[in-house]
């Protein structure tokens, strides 16, 4: 067995991906399915079963449609495969909804590109064998690379050769569903006779293209990658990433006219693949030179800010600061972000951090106290500028008391060379 087979000829068949309503619709039955009563329904089990007709019902429709529509959204890569309640969302799939359900329409546009390239990678691990459709795309009849080889040299096909080229391996009814997922992907935009390519996630295009496949990758590979586009082993799994920096690049442009909230949600939505970034961070690779990407910046800085706020279990690391709620606290550098990069760099290293709340945060960037060799507070003469004997009360009462990271191996106290860079460069004496 070397192939995952869905069934007959008719692979979309009632399984083309959905309208944007219909993907509103689903992500209902996802937060439905969180709810206890539905803990452990096998969703894809008996149509009959009253706990499934029920949660059909959350979103209106028989029990039978419900199936259906979740097979197709685990199909296309926006819910994890797995036959039991809860549903969760899959990293794109998450990162599609975070931006979706933002309020106005500055990060819809955003969203949109998301499913396109969502549809679009998983497109591209489909391929037919004989009548059939498996998600291992070196088994056989692979369809968009026959599409991005079947495109004269503009990028355009006409109707016809689309059509054959479809039922080729195929049935000719496919045509129509074909043409709405390729659409939908935006691997292809409508033209006058045809269709065009459009250019879009033109990295993973590529690859897909010319990158010939390990044909080392087994039947349990496949399903593996099916689970998680961005396994390590999917061989597209970098240029998805590609495409998804570009997508995301394009919004940190924009960021600037974004409202808190919707910042908060790029700043999410970027921190979700941070995982390559916080394994560098891991490798000892401290630097953030200015050629990284903005993306792949913020993913490090992400990473970085949550290896301190972590070392200091999210509390101020002020002894007698009162602000513990992990929502308040920031990673703030010891030797400023902005200072020049060494050989070893200090922006991505955790031990040039210090978690602290926002008011500490100040207090600190601007020299009012700093740390001696031991790790204790060094509270500045100058302190009583600050006109709150609120603040001045608690620095005082930190004054000449360590502060403590957590024991742990994956906590960082703070290098002495950084310390001593803000003792000398920054604090007020
Ligand atoms: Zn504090």
């Amino acid at each position: 067995m070397s192939s995952v087979s869905y069934g007959r000829g008719n692979w979309f068949h009632s399984r083309s991906s959905s309208s944007i309503g219909e993907r509103e619709t689903i992500l209902k039955l996802v937060q439905a399915s969180k709810k206890p009563q539905y803990s452990s329904l096998r969703w894809s089990g008996d149509k009959t079963h009253p706990l499934a007709i029920q949660f059909a019902n959350e979103i209106s429709v028989n029990s039978s449609t419900m199936q259906t529509k979740i097979r197709a959204f685990i199909r296309f890569g926006f819910i994890k495969e797995s036959h039991y309640c809860p549903l969760e969302l899959t990293t794109l799939g998450g990162i599609w909804w975070d931006l979706h359900t933002q309020e106005g329409d500055k990060l819809k546009g955003y969203a949109n590109l998301i499913e396109g390239l969502i549809l679009a990678s998983y497109l591209s691990i489909y391929s037919f064998d004989s009548r059939r459709y498996t998600i291992n795309p070196t088994n056989s009849y692979c369809p968009i690379y026959e599409l991005l080889n079947n495109v004269d040299s503009s990028g355009f096909i006409s109707v016809s050769d689309l059509e054959m080229l479809i039922a080729e391996h195929s049935t000719t009814s496919n045509y129509n569903y074909w043409k709405k997922d390729l659409l939908r992907s935006q691997i292809l935009e409508e033209v006058s006779g045809g269709f065009r390519l459009t250019n879009k996630f033109s990295n993973l295009m590529d690859a897909v293209r010319t990158v010939t496949l390990p044909s080392t990758l087994t039947y349990s590979d496949w399903k593996k990658i099916h689970k998680n586009i961005l396994d390590d082993i999917n061989p597209y799994k970098n240029t998805i990433l590609q495409d998804l920096d570009t997508i995301l690049s394009d919004i940190l442009n924009i960021e600037v006219i974004l409202s808190q909230e919707e910042k908060e949600a790029v700043s999410k939505v970027i921190s979700t693949t941070d995982t390559e970034e916080a394994n560098e961070i891991g490798l000892g690779d401290y630097k953030i030179p200015h050629t990284y990407s903005k993306t792949k910046i913020r993913r490090k800085q992400s990473a970085w800010s949550k290896q301190v706020k972590n070392a200091y279990n999210y509390t101020c690391c002020v002894p007698e600061c009162d602000i513990q709620s992990p929502i308040l606290v920031i990673a703030s550098h010891i030797k400023k972000y902005a200072a020049h990069e060494t050989e070893t760099g200090h922006r991505a290293n955790p031990s040039n951090g210090l978690c602290l709340c926002p008011i500490c945060h100040t207090l600190f960037d601007k020299g009012y106290f700093t740390l001696s060799d031991d790790l204790r507070i060094v509270v500045s003469p100058r302190i009583i500028e600050i006109n709150s004997p609120r603040i001045i009360g608690i620095l005082n009462q930190s004054n000449n008391r360590v502060i403590t990271p957590l024991p742990s191996p994956t906590s960082f106290k703070p290098n002495l060379k950084f310390i001593r860079y803000h003792r000398e460069k920054v604090y007020l004496s």
